[in-house]
């Protein structure tokens, strides 16, 4: 396991974004709007319980029944937490792998 260390040499372990549970999410797009790394997506649920690529500014509500957030690229996450710290739902899962 690498050691990552704050600015100011302090020890920091990241908390890596592992899951969304998408019987929980809501789709709200918080954590989508906070996150700097494209790691997240939302997407919309159709008819059909296809997931498609939905409009964050909730443009195309409409269109499908919900819409939740689902983890695109994880590789992409710096483990900042910043998306655990805005959502309402706490559907997130985060840790160190
Ligand atoms: S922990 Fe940070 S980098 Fe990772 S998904 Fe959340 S906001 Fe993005
Ligand atoms: S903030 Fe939480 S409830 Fe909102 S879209 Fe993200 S994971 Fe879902």
């Amino acid at each position: 396991m690498a050691v990552f260390l704050t600015r100011g040499g302090a020890p920091w372990t990241p908390a890596y974004l592992l899951s969304i549970d998408q019987t929980k999410c809501i789709g709200c797009g918080r954590c989508f709007k906070v996150c700097s790394r494209a790691v997240m997506s939302l997407k919309g649920v159709t008819e059909d319980d296809e997931l498609v690529d939905a409009d964050p500014d909730g443009d195309d509500d409409e269109e499908f029944l919900r819409k939740v957030m689902v983890v695109a690229d994880a590789g992409n996450c710096i483990g900042c937490g910043a998306c655990a710290r805005v959502c309402p739902k706490g559907c997130q899962k985060h840790g160190e792998a």
